[in-house]
């Protein structure tokens, strides 16, 4: 939508009905801008891509399809790729072995300790690890999980 001019004055004239914001004719920005407003306010769901905006995130979902359809790949991908922690209130994210490690880590450090001769060396099963990181990725293979647990690490096991 395009703002008039007021043909005597010079001035911009917002062309939403019922409106009656003015700028000088010096403003055009803050016209721009006013006009920003008003299009937001009709179409609330804007591409994050380009200025396409509309009102409900069908019609986005549609647009991002037919124009972005390299860019919702990509992300979908990403999405296949990266798991996030299935812990509550723990937003990392990462690859299955990088979950892995994180848990093993942060949420089960006190048994990963127990499990650990020296540096990197299962109790367990025995086998010397290279890292942490190492005995950290193996670390699930040798620890028991309960129901709850194999619920709640699903796909990561
Ligand atoms: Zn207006
Ligand atoms: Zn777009
Ligand atoms: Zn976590
Ligand atoms: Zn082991």
């Amino acid at each position: 939508m395009e703002y008039t001019r007021d043909p005597e004055t010079g001035d911009y004239i917002c062309p939403f009905i019922s409106c009656t914001f003015r700028s000088g004719k010096s403003n055009q920005s803050t016209m721009y801008y006013h006009m920003q407003k008003h299009i937001n306010s009709i179409y609330p769901f804007k591409c994050k891509y380009c200025s396409f905006g509309c009102i409900n995130q069908k019609q986005l979902d549609i647009h991002m399809q037919n124009r972005h359809k390299d860019i919702v790949k990509t992300i979908e991908e990403k999405h296949k790729y990266f798991l996030k922690c299935p812990f509550e209130d723990c937003t990392f994210q990462g690859t299955k072995g990088n979950c892995i490690i994180h848990i093993n880590r942060i949420h089960f450090s006190s048994t990963c300790d127990e499990m650990l001769i020296g540096k990197s060396t299962c109790n367990v099963c025995e086998k010397e690890f290279k890292s942490k990181s190492a005995f950290y990725y193996h670390a699930f293979d040798c620890m028991e999980f309960d129901d709850k647990l194999q619920v709640i690490l699903g796909d990561l096991l």
